[in-house]
């Protein structure tokens, strides 16, 4: 059973601290972006939007894990300073995902947080190389994975000496085909009571549907996850992956706006701004 991950050994819990963003603390955190990064242009429009609605995060992958060989495998190595750029330019850390331990040297100088996919989260070479490097890593579960070989992969990273862990619910595969994945709040609620580790929920890999995405992202903050990584596009229907599940500017604006509510039902509060872009007005109702 899982050792280092296990609450018994932190009842504190931990926070994982990203530049000014705190993960896991008493603040609810969101990280927006692009499934992938497309361009200098759409990285930017996008990274303009989440920044100016108050997310606190810029995702963004680089280097994609598609189904099939043939779609958009993302930018490369050209990616990373794309979107390092961007998120630079609007004070947010920047989310990407790494695919193999060879891409780690490169993306070390562009990217504040070390994504690893669902597909990769038993990639065991993967996890010892992460449990080395001084930086966080999001660790999303994997559509197959048991929450303890989720906390198994997790205590990889912790075994290797990285504590800057953070672990994101992203859905599971079952029998419904309606939504794209099953999203499993409840192993949220349970791996916040057997882990220290802070929680995210990616309520748009977990439903493939942006009407979707708003209420499991209020669902997900009142069952007490620590933040979102949420899919925002400035013209989905365009998107060259995910587009069917990610957010348009407005509603994920809307998002942002609905969330300090839910928030305060549950005693959590929305962290404090780290953009340096100005805020866009709140709509009145
Ligand atoms: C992603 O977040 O870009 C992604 C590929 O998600 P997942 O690994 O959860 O499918
Ligand atoms: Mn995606």
């Amino acid at each position: 059973m899982p050792a280092r991950v296990l609450r018994s050994t932190r009842p504190g819990g931990t926070r994982v601290g990203v530049g000014p963003v705190e993960i896991g603390g008493p603040a609810f955190v969101v990280a927006a972006g692009p499934c992938a990064v497309e361009s200098a242009a759409q990285t930017e429009g996008t990274a303009e939007v989440v920044a100016a609605a108050g997310a606190h995060l810029l995702r963004g992958g680089v280097f994609k894990p598609r189904t099939s060989p043939y779609a958009f495998q993302g930018l490369g190595e050209p990616g990373l300073s794309i979107l390092g750029r961007s998120g630079a330019r609007h004070g947010l850390p920047v989310v990407a995902e790494v695919l193999e331990t060879s891409q780690l040297a490169s993306m070390i100088d562009h990217v504040d947080v070390l994504q690893v996919g669902a597909r990769n989260m038993q990639n065991f070479a993967l996890l010892r190389a992460l449990g080395k490097v001084r930086r966080p890593v999001l660790l999303k579960r994997g559509f197959a994975a048991t929450v303890d070989e989720w906390l198994l992969a997790a205590e990889y990273l912790l075994d290797g000496g990285n504590t800057q862990v953070i672990l994101c619910e992203r859905g599971i595969r079952t029998f419904e085909t309606t939504t794209r994945n099953t999203l499993d709040l409840a192993s949220v609620a349970l791996v916040k009571q057997r882990s220290h580790l802070p929680v995210l929920v990616d309520p748009s890999h977990a439903t493939g549907l942006r009407e979707l995405v708003i209420p499991m992202a209020l669902a997900a903050a009142a069952a007490g996850a620590d933040g979102l990584l949420v899919e925002v596009h400035t013209s989905p229907d365009e998107a060259l992956c995910d587009g069917r599940q990610a957010l348009t500017p407005e509603l994920f604006v809307e998002l942002m706006q609905r969330l300090p509510a839910v928030l305060q039902a549950v005693g959590r509060h929305l962290h404090s701004r780290v953009s340096t872009a100005p805020a866009v007005r709140a709509v009145s109702p």
